[in-house]
């Protein structure tokens, strides 16, 4: 196989994947430490995974970058092409099985492809729709019939996928939803009344995933053709950002669809909602690592042209600590994500594809990892607003006008904190989960927490001193789970179940488990490199560690201070607050010269790059 050739399907596919066989439980990250070789990076993408990349690369830069003007104003015949051509090169297929005309790859691969693909955001909004949303409840949740009829043709582009769950009056509480469906008197039809909003593809889709109450009471899941009678679909919205993709809201008026498109069971549409919607944050994190790639090469070049007080702007501290910033947050997310995704393969790679029910096992498998999803598209898609907000201060005036393309990607970066659940509902969705595991024992935190408590009341240092590579770097890493545990312990200890309705709280430990799991993948990255190149040849990846975990760990420590000071008074606060202190505790890096090493180096490479 070579770059820019259609993939062959799984099973002809002679290469060799690296990733960890490991089976290691969601969440658990906060409990245990975890050896560089147990995580997956992207240095140890195959050469299946390298070459899907590079071929995903040349299709976005040959085929949809020169179309971005027309894409932008909407003319859909452009992007459909680009489906189908997305679709031959089987971009589009990776996640759809072979028996369906898909090739069945791993989430490594479908991570890449959204990834690369993602040079242009509003195209990769369309796709990233299509192939997910638009697909994936067939995958996982269609009957035979309705997968034969409808995956191959999702899968080549010849048909355009859609997923409709979002009403004018339902976004975040989506199972409030008003759309009714009414089995017809011959049994033959469900008729679908109500309303859809803010679809993605609906301009030209040509199917729908529409969710729906049966009588007005049971959640479920239809599969809806636009040329179904009594469905329509309304204007475009004019958006702020990724015009490029079409969002319309949808009318169903008295809109016959067949019995046989029901999907799922009756009753059973949030198994559908919420599962599907899981599998779409980790690409959606990917993709946010393809556009921040692509804005800070526009800010790198931007920087070494600009001049200003006799200089060219990217001599200046200030810039280069921007650059630098915005490459080290590139490269936790690539951590991140990757590591994420490769869990998820080596808990799939233990699901038997040949039992009726492995559709539930693959979906048992990925929901593992729903605090891990949640935490990327968090992470990711506030990464993403960082970085294309210094790309257009880099540019300053000039960002500020459409002649270059910072003002579009500061525009198109926006939404990624709104769809696929918004980001406060997924920060409740990684403190709830926790809390969750927790409470029924699936995740031993309680016995943890009870722990650190003790140990800390009694013992006054922090925690063995580490050894070995990284050491310092390692043992912040594991300062910050205790000061997470430490501060949710507190807070248990005063609310125990109650803690759910404490929104703030359980908003502090999801930035505290984020950050502390995105400092950790920093770190083992760093390590991996290291052990396999040498120190010196790691040296800005450790750099970027660094910087890191210093900006981290003081997010980490003000989270956990609010949460204190909500939950103690008096000398308990007093008491807390001196243990606070003592995990806090750790001598600071040169954060200045390390991130001049690092602008230096993206500065000489003219984008993001370890190498
Ligand atoms: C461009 C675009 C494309 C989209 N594509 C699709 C699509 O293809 N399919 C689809 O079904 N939907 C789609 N959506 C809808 C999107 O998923 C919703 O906008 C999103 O889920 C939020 O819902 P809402 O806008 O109704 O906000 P609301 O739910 O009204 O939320 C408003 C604010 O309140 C907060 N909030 C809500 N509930 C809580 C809570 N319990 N605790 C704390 N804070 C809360 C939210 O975080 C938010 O800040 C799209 C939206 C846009 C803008």
């Amino acid at each position: 196989m070579h770059a820019g050739q259609p993939f062959p399907a799984r099973g002809n596919m002679a290469t060799t994947t690296a990733i960890p066989k490991t089976r290691i439980s969601g969440g658990s990250f906060l409990l245990d430490s975890r050896r560089p070789e147990e995580v997956f990076t992207p240095e140890d993408f195959s050469e299946q995974h390298q070459l899907i990349g590079q071929t995903t690369e040349e299709f976005a830069l040959n085929e949809i970058v020169p179309n971005i003007e027309k894409i932008e104003h909407k003319d859909f015949s452009v992007t459909r092409d680009l489906l189908k051509k997305a679709g031959e090169l089987g971009l589009s297929a990776v996640e759809t099985p072979e028996a369906y005309g898909g090739l069945e790859m791993d989430k490594v691969t479908a991570a890449v492809i959204a990834d690369r693909i993602a040079k242009y955001a509003g195209f990769a909004t369309t796709w990233g729709a299509h192939t997910g949303i638009g697909a994936l409840p067939i995958v996982y949740f269609g009957t035979e019939e309705q997968k034969k009829k409808y995956l191959p043709r999702l899968a080549t582009g010849e048909i355009v996928g859609a997923y409709a769950l979002s009403e004018s009056t339902s976004g975040s509480d989506a199972l409030n939803c008003r759309s009714r469906a009414q089995l017809s008197p011959d049994g033959k039809y469900y008729v679908l009344n109500g309303e859809k909003m803010w679809i993605t593809n609906a301009g030209f889709a040509d199917l729908f995933t529409v969710f729906a109450k049966v009588d007005g009471e049971k959640f479920s899941a239809f599969l809806v053709e636009r040329n179904f009678p009594g469905f329509s679909v309304g204007a475009e919205e004019h958006k702020m950002g990724i015009r490029g993709s079409s969002t319309c809201p949808l009318i169903l008026s008295d809109c016959k669809v067949p019995a046989e498109n029901l999907l799922g069971e009756i009753g059973k549409g949030h198994l559908i909602a919420f599962n599907i919607l899981n599998i779409g944050r980790f690409k959606l994190g990917a993709m946010c690592l393809g556009g921040g790639r692509v804005s800070i090469e526009h800010a790198i070049k931007y920087a070494k042209e600009r001049k200003a007080f006799g200089k060219v702007i990217a001599d200046f501290g200030l810039i280069r600590e921007k650059i630098a910033n915005m490459a080290t947050l590139l490269y936790v997310g690539e951590s991140m994500v990757y590591r994420t995704v490769a869990m998820m393969d080596a808990a799939l790679a233990d699901v038997d594809k040949s039992v009726p029910d492995s559709a539930k096992q693959t979906l048992k498998a990925i929901e593992e990892y729903a605090v891990e999803c949640s935490i990327i598209k968090v992470w990711c898609s506030e990464m993403i607003d960082y970085v294309v907000d210094e790309t257009m201060q880099i540019h300053a005036g000039y960002g500020f006008v459409e002649e270059y393309p910072a003002e579009r990607a500061y525009r198109d970066a926006r939404i990624n904190r709104i769809f696929e659940g918004t980001n406060e509902i997924n920060r409740l969705i990684i403190s709830g989960f926790l809390l969750k595991k927790a409470m029924s024992g699936q995740l031993p935190l309680m016995p943890a927490i009870k722990k650190l408590m003790d140990e800390m009341l009694s013992a006054p240092s922090v925690s063995e001193e580490l050894e070995g590579s990284l050491a310092a770097e390692r043992k912040l890493v594991e300062q910050a789970k205790k000061l997470g545990l430490f501060a949710a312990g507190a807070a248990t200890q005063k609310y125990m179940q109650a803690i759910q309705d404490q929104q703030e709280i359980m908003g502090a430990i999801a930035d505290m488990t984020i950050e502390t799991y995105a400092m950790e993948g920093a770190v083992l990255r760093a390590q991996k490199i290291a052990q396999a190149k040498g120190e010196a040849a790691a040296a800005v990846p450790i750099a970027m560690a660094r910087v890191y975990l210093t900006q981290a760990m003081e997010r980490v420590e003000s989270a956990a201070k609010r949460v204190i000071a909500a939950v103690a008074d008096g000398d308990m606060l007093r008491t807390q607050m001196a243990i606070l202190r003592r995990l806090a505790k750790y001598e600071p890096f040169n954060t200045i010269a390390l991130r001049q090493q690092i602008a230096q180096r993206m500065l000489e490479r003219g984008k993001y790059s370890l190498a």
